[in-house]
């Protein structure tokens, strides 16, 4: 009973966290306080699955996979909407349907988030299911996905909650997750996603959903559907949305004329560049149920409900010139220079033109008059030629074809979209690009060495790689402008404790394009040394959980260049970690002889294929299913109820992975 309680209370009380976080932007604790508390009731659920609740917060980190997801008849249909985009449409649709109700009319004007919507369906007070819109009739379901996204409650608090309803919402990914992932796609030499609404209805189908508890999405709520709903008015509803938990965005508004709903649309039009997420427009609602329930639905769409479509904010310019930028990876991007133009509050004098093929299609060319528009994007984008200004004579645009630092010939693979510079060893920005990776936080994280310390010395001639770090003297940095004493003992000594780093670190730091953080852990633990990982095939590569043909391909090709393998060793024989210490790999021990291990379940420390290849390498041995012979159930999250059923009927001992990391120490 005690246990119950604690769990009980902890469960309350890291819900009521993760509102205030989420829900209200007012963390109320630490962001270390709340991991602990999430770990103690992660424990204690563990140790005692009979309170197990599939709406606990610990069920928000995901992990469940998901290869097929069900289709799901909604039982409130999903409609679409009526766009409108003018005064005089508004005017239309009001004569329309005051045709058909009774006494005056009034809106409720809200936001019309862009992003993938979402039906969420409680039950006492509980989330059952979230379907995806689908055709509208029906959708996919998604619960397991959606139950990551910590905006979503999965429980809700308040009062006169209907025992059952829906409610409908847009999954929205705000701009600066965004562009956060992007950048780490950028570092990781992948394509970035295109924008911020096609990844969030990307990500409500990936497989993994700890894959989606990544991604910062947040929920965003308006409209309720349902029998016997404590409200008469779409005000009431999203303010009883709001009590019971959901995040409603406080920005809808009662009007009481088109004339108001435009002076909203009108504010709107401006202010939404201030907003953290994207919006397309305004959906305007008929505020009265009642009202509603008289207008009805035609074949697609509600008769009391109209979007007004924001139009793209664009303008057109001159296209002064097209150059281009070399990434680490070497990656060649095109950038559209523009004679400065205003545009969503703020001057525009650069534009991203993606790539060869985008300059192609649209035939962009320098000195043409081009439109310019600002989307979901943070760095505007070109999306047409004003033909008919185009001045005589003009050419059609050639992509370049040499790199503009190093001249060497710029490759572009099959498939891919991105022209390459080749010149990975004396590119400058790949050379100083690399270095900069190399010492940066998630990798080598070199204690008071900087980006622009790095380039000073690749301008300076002292480092061309990395491996020169290792090699450089005080006496040579001192000269160096902002450099003193101490600055310069500080940069040497910074180099030096970057021995430590751990290998899978190391591995990180090499820069091998498609080797993140997370491939470089997986890839070290696999194959422990560097000379083990140069010495695999494809074959071997591809064999290990989630590395796929692209990524085994980019390391055979890395190893593949001489110039690579003798920085390798020269890191080497400095005495940089080039394999797994024995405390990170806890190797070939037989402390597990004898002992036979069935895994199940969702872990928090290791992956599965983690957890079994630690108990291979200590000697025991992995089975798949429990038997009289099995020594050791290792539970995790999400454990089926019917193999704990059998260890207990065959008297397995079940343990933690805690607990079993406890018997390697
Ligand atoms: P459309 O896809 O253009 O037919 O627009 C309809 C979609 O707009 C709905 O399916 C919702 O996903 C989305 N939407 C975004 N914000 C709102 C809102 N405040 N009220 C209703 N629908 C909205
Ligand atoms: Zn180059």
């Amino acid at each position: 009973m005690e246990i119950k309680k604690k769990i009980e209370q902890l469960r309350e009380e890291l819900r009521q966290h993760n509102y205030k976080y989420y829900v209200q932007d007012q963390p109320s604790i630490s962001d270390y306080e709340f991991d602990q508390k999430l770990k103690e009731l992660a424990e204690l659920e563990l140790k005692h699955p009979a309170y197990n609740d599939p709406n606990s917060p610990t069920k928000r980190v995901g992990g469940q996979v998901t290869k097929n997801f069900p289709t799901v008849v909604h039982e409130n249909r999903m409609y679409s909407l009526s766009n409108s985009y003018s005064k005089e449409d508004l005017i239309d649709w009001e004569k329309r349907i005051s045709k058909i109700v009774d006494g005056p009319i009034e809106y409720v004007c809200e936001l019309k988030y862009d992003g993938a919507s979402i039906s969420l369906t409680y039950e006492n007070a509980e989330l059952k299911q979230a379907v995806t819109r689908g055709d509208g009739t029906q959708g996919d379901e998604v619960t397991a996905n959606i139950k990551t996204i910590k905006s979503v409650p999965l429980k809700l608090k308040g009062d006169h909650i209907p025992e059952k309803f829906d409610i409908r919402g847009e999954i929205i990914l705000p701009y600066e997750g965004f562009s956060k992932m992007n950048q780490e796609r950028l570092e990781n030499g992948e394509e970035p996603y295109a924008n911020p609404r096609n990844t969030a209805s990307g990500s409500l189908k990936l497989q993994d959903s700890a894959e989606v508890a990544k991604r910062p999405l947040e929920c965003l709520l308006y409209n309720i559907a349902g029998e016997n709903l404590p409200f008469e008015t779409q005000l009431e509803s999203l303010q009883k949305a709001h009590d019971w938990g959901f995040k409603v965005p406080p920005h809808y508004q009662l009007a009481a004329s088109i004339d108001e709903v435009l002076e909203y649309v009108n504010y709107w039009n401006e202010e939404r560049f201030q907003l953290p997420y994207e919006t397309d427009g305004v959906v305007i609602k008929v505020n009265n149920l009642y009202q509603q329930e008289e207008l009805g639905y035609t074949a697609k769409s509600p008769r009391w409900a109209m979007a007004y479509k924001f139009k793209a904010e664009q303008v057109s310019t001159v296209l002064d010139e097209i150059t281009y930028q070399v990434g680490r990876t070497g990656a060649i991007t095109p950038v559209a220079n523009l004679q400065p133009v205003q545009l969503a509050g703020t001057t525009v004098k650069r534009a991203s033109l993606h790539n060869a093929d985008q300059i192609e299609k649209l035939d962009i060319r320098e000195k043409d008059c081009v439109f310019v528009e600002k989307g979901g994007e943070i760095i505007p984008k070109i999306v047409g030629v004003d033909f008919s200004k185009r001045p005589l004579g003009s050419e059609p645009t050639n992509y370049l074809s040499h790199c503009p630092e190093c001249s060497t010939k710029l490759v572009r693979k099959e498939g891919e979209a991105l022209h390459f510079c080749p010149n990975t060893s004396s590119c400058p920005p790949q050379v100083t690009g690399r270095i900069q990776h190399f010492i940066s936080r998630k990798a080598m994280d070199i204690e008071g060495l900087g980006g622009e310390t790095v380039a000073l010395l690749v301008k300076e001639n002292l480092i061309n790689n990395y491996a020169d770090l290792y090699t450089l003297e005080k006496e040579q940095i001192l000269p160096l402008e902002r450099m003193a004493e101490k600055s310069a003992q500080n940069l040497i000594d910074g180099i030096e404790k970057s021995k430590q780093v751990s290998f899978e670190r190391v591995l990180f730091a090499l820069g091998i394009r498609y080797v993140g953080e997370t491939v470089a852990k997986k890839l070290a633990r696999e194959f422990t040394s560097i000379d083990r990982l140069i010495n695999a095939s494809f074959e071997d590569l591809v064999k290990v959980d989630e590395i796929g043909d692209r990524i085994a391909e980019s390391l055979i090709q890395f190893f593949a260049v001489d110039k690579n393998i003798e920085i390798i060793n020269r890191l080497k024989s400095y005495g940089v970690q080039m394999q797994l210490t024995d405390d990170t790999k806890n190797k070939t021990s037989e402390k597990l002889k004898g002992l036979s291990f069935v895994i199940s379940g969702v872990f928090t420390q290791l992956s599965r294929k983690e957890l079994k290849d630690l108990i291979e390498q200590n000697g025991g041995k992995n089975t798949s299913s429990i038997s009289k012979k099995t020594n050791y159930l290792v539970a995790g999250d999400q454990m089926g109820p019917s193999k704990k059923e059998k260890a207990e009927k065959l008297g397995v001992e079940m343990i933690s992975e805690e607990q079993f990391l406890n018997m390697l120490k």
